[in-house]
């Protein structure tokens, strides 16, 4: 493969993809407020002579998907770009090729904790600075620019490649369902999450569920004659944390950092009562539970809810007043691509060509848009780009140049070797 041309064309990118990657977190583009940054991106994409389709996302299209999470924003317009570089047809490579990233990012919170605005894309000390640097701009100006490599190393690729700027991702992933429902496919699929260049094919899902526990109220000062909420949900927490040891008991995946919280199951929020001293009448606590690759949410449901009524079983007032779980909100599918997959090989070729070292494989406890692709466009999808995730959703966010432009080099190999490259 023309390794050289690539490298060379990579380093040449350089300032140019910093500028990118600083005119992308200078452009806010929280959810539902991704218009203008999805505006920059077609634009790149169409200078590079990539077609592009501007596809609004409308959730009444989406509505009846197993899939779809509302996130509560506007249910019509907000556009995702899906960019195509048109394959020669030779008959070389392995196939058509996704990348895909996210644009929307949260909301930068405390801002005295930032040392700079949170959208200022300063590059400092080799690293560039501001909310959505590392999740995921930098990650998807990595895939545009191993596209813009390999053009100016001379080469097209055999197969399409479709460059996907989605919106919505952290609140659900509408846009990336938006092009599985509009037909967008391919052979494999990168998400460009960052990952620390880390190849991830395998995704815990998530649950967002609500406890409602009753109890009866009464004078503290005759607290016998009441029954204490909080009292009872002491009991359901119990139940709750055996029930996420007895789950991971039989559970070994060596891809996983912590198999033992490879599906946590965590109460995030508690409140009960109406004043200090009246026993608490009701409780309502909300929390989110993993669900294994492999599982279904189905199955993870019925988990907690025959957990929690085994628990009220137990109890005198549980069993006549039980409490309610009810699922809300996010409600995110584990996925996962096997690790044998060719996608994933051609993957760590083209990481070990470009940087000398192994790629390590790794799974992830947090939801992405993988899962869309593996569920329910039944195309092997990994996760694998720049940035570590611990700066992701944090204060003073950034990311490493240097990284980046790795990415991009390994990026363009593979698309180079997938797609299967020729001279133009
Ligand atoms: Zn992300």
């Amino acid at each position: 493969m023309a390794n050289e041309g690539i490298a060379d064309a990579v380093n040449a990118l350089e300032p140019e993809l910093v500028k990118f990657i600083q005119l992308l977190v200078r452009t806010p583009s929280l959810p539902n407020e991704e218009h203008a940054v999805q505006q920059q991106i077609a634009a790149r994409l169409r200078t590079m002579g990539m077609t592009v389709d501007e596809v609004p996302t409308d959730f009444a299209a989406l509505r009846t998907h197993a899939a779809f999470n509302d996130d509560g924003f506007a249910p019509t317009g907000r556009l995702n770009i899906v960019g195509r570089w048109c394959g020669s047809g030779a008959a070389r490579g392995r196939g058509s090729l996704i990348l895909n990233g996210h644009v929307d990012v949260v909301a930068p919170g405390n801002l005295t904790q930032w040392n700079d605005p949170p959208w200022s894309g300063l590059l400092r000390d080799g690293r560039i600075y501001g909310r959505g640097s590392c999740d995921m701009k930098a990650g998807l100006a990595a895939g545009i620019f191993a596209l813009a490599a390999l053009q100016r190393a001379g080469l097209q690729p055999a197969h399409d490649v479709l460059l996907q700027s989605v919106i919505g991702e952290e609140s659900g992933g509408a846009g990336t369902l938006t092009t599985i429902v509009q037909g967008y496919r391919a052979d494999a699929a990168i998400v460009l999450e960052p990952t620390g260049l880390q190849l991830c094919p395998v995704q815990s899902g998530a649950l967002t569920f609500r406890l409602r526990v009753g109890g009866r109220a009464a004078h503290a000062a005759l607290r016998s004659h009441g029954v204490s909420a909080i009292e009872k949900f002491v009991l359901l927490l119990a139940a709750v944390q055996r029930l996420e040891a007895e789950r991971h008991a039989g559970f070994a995946n060596p891809l996983y950092d912590e198999p033992r919280y490879a599906a946590p199951i965590s109460i995030g929020t508690v409140r009960a009562g109406a004043w200090h001293s009246t026993v608490a009448e009701e409780l309502l606590a909300e929390g989110r539970m993993g669900v294994f690759p492999g599982e279904t949410p189905a199955q993870a449901r019925a988990a907690l809810q025959i957990a929690i009524a085994q628990a009220a079983a137990a109890d005198d007032w549980l069993r006549t007043h039980p409490p309610q779980v009810e699922w809300f909100e996010g409600q995110f599918e584990s996925g996962a691509t096997p690790i044998d997959h060719p996608l994933l090989k051609a993957l760590q070729a083209a990481h070990q060509a470009a940087l000398g070292v192994p790629a390590a494989m790794r799974a992830v406890t947090y939801g992405s848009d993988l899962r869309l692709f593996t569920n329910h466009a039944h195309i092997p999808a990994v996760l694998y780009g720049p940035g570590d995730v611990t700066l992701a959703h944090a204060a003073n966010e950034s990311i490493a140049v240097g990284e980046v432009l790795h990415a991009v080099h390994v990026l363009a190999l593979f698309v180079a070797d997938w797609c299967g490259a020729t001279r133009t």
